[in-house]
């Protein structure tokens, strides 16, 4: 086996033979997460006509430029949305038309309604502002042969909307991961064993909970194989009833205690084991191989080192196999709050809350830093990046932070 590797040595070579999954079509309502596999392009000009931004009076705007206001003009017709113009408006007319009408031949304005009397069936025109304004043209969101949607992109609302602006129905997008998530440990029950716990004999396997929730929350398919004691026969069996996965999550019995069978089994299935240390802290013992086709990743036991691993390697993964295309969280530069000090040339990732106030964008580590504690997992919104080469960092010197998703960017008031 290869020596440590660095954390970015780690990601490239996991990402390396990893490949977007087979595609499917699905209907557009049905679309919501998913990774669009194939541009799409607009077979229409969109909006399809010329039309009126604004509820008013389509004019001429030299009727209503040049003359001395008020001007009254003699009404030809209503045009209602979903209605067709009947008159070309000459010269010295108007037509009533409402928002997201056709605009009628000869008119280029849109006088809006109150700056008029409103009237039926002549109109007094009272402001000139709107002479030349207000109409949107034909196309000006969409040309045909327009790219609405590129592949890699992630389906959310407003690309659904555009898809369905454009009459794409159907659409072609990956295939949902298939992840198996298993956590092995003697130490560890599931929730409902609690008793175990309260007894002080057990504890739950919180890792099973973390990692089937990451999975799901990236819109995988999950396979929650449990919990395996730390026995390699039982192991293999249970990672046998896996392989038809996409992949393969561990946790635990990575490292180098006497009953971290893990690599072991892998071995003896077939694997070809790629990696096994990561030079970074939580999180050091980090195995990746392929089963056959199937790609492994082993996270270490510890809940935080787990999560962290996950964030680091298995979002981006799982990411890849989605086809989406840009795959990593977000870091962005930040000021610590805390002098940091620490014990060896590591990459530490340290769970942090990042907050933004007049100075500048700043994090402040959520306490102590001990690879089970879990509770600091859930409050911080970011992981402070310390690299190999700061083992001591002072108050108020930079740092990059990655951005742990919406707990990072949510206000607890509307700040605009
Ligand atoms: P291991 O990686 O198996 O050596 O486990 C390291 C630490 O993580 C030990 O304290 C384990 O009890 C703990 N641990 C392992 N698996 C889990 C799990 N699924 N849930 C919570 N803690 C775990
Ligand atoms: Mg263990």
């Amino acid at each position: 086996m290869a020596a440590a590797f660095s954390v970015l040595e780690a990601s490239a070579r996991i990402l390396s033979g990893i490949r977007a999954l087979p595609v499917e079509s699905v209907a557009l309502r049905d679309a919501l997460g998913r990774v669009l596999a194939a541009d799409v392009v607009s077979p229409i000009e969109h909006p399809p006509w010329d039309n009126s931004s604004m509820d008013g009076y389509a004019v001429r705007a030299a009727d209503v430029a040049s003359t001395t206001l008020p001007v009254s003009l003699p009404v030809l017709e209503t045009i209602a949305a979903g209605q067709r113009p009947t008159k070309r408006v000459e010269p010295g007319t108007a037509s009533r038309i409402m928002t997201g009408a056709p605009m009628p031949e000869g008119a280029d304005s849109v006088i809006r309604v109150e700056d008029t009397d409103a009237g039926a069936t002549r109109v007094e025109i009272r402001d000139a502002r709107d002479a030349g304004r207000n109409v949107r043209p034909r196309g000006e969101d969409l040309q045909i042969g327009a790219l609405a949607v590129a592949h890699g992109e992630v389906l959310g609302p407003a690309q659904i909307g555009v898809l369905a602006s454009v009459g794409a129905a159907r659409i072609d997008v990956h295939r949902r991961p298939r992840i198996a998530v298993l956590s092995s440990g003697d130490e560890l029950v599931d929730v409902d064993q609690f008793d175990a716990v309260r007894r002080g004999d057990r504890i739950v396997s919180s890792n099973s909970y973390t990692l089937v929730a990451s999975a799901r929350e990236l819109g995988a398919d999950v396979v929650d194989l449990g919990i395996v004691a730390d026995d390699p026969a039982a192991y293999t069996r249970k990672i046998q009833s896996a392989l038809e996965c996409d992949l393969l999550i561990t946790s635990g019995g990575v490292s180098v205690g006497a009953f971290d069978f893990t690599k072991d089994v892998l071995r003896s299935l077939g694997a070809d084991l790629q990696l096994w240390r990561v030079r970074m802290r939580p999180g050091a013992p980090l195995g990746f191989g392929m089963l056959g086709s199937m790609p492994w990743l082993g996270l270490p036991g510890n809940p935080v080192s787990a999560l962290v691993t996950f964030e680091l390697f298995g979002r981006p993964l799982i990411r890849t196999l989605r086809g989406e295309r840009s795959v990593f969280r977000r870091t962005i530069e930040v000021r610590t709050r805390d002098d940091i000090t620490l014990a060896a040339p590591l990459t530490h990732f340290m769970r942090a809350i990042v907050d933004w106030d007049s100075d500048g964008v700043w994090a402040t580590l959520t306490g102590p830093q001990g690879s089970g504690l879990l509770t600091s997992m859930a409050l911080a919104n970011a992981l402070l990046v310390v690299p190999p080469d700061r083992i001591s960092v002072r108050a108020g010197e930079s740092l990059r932070a990655l951005l742990l998703g919406e707990r990072a960017i949510a206000a607890g008031s509307l700040d605009v």
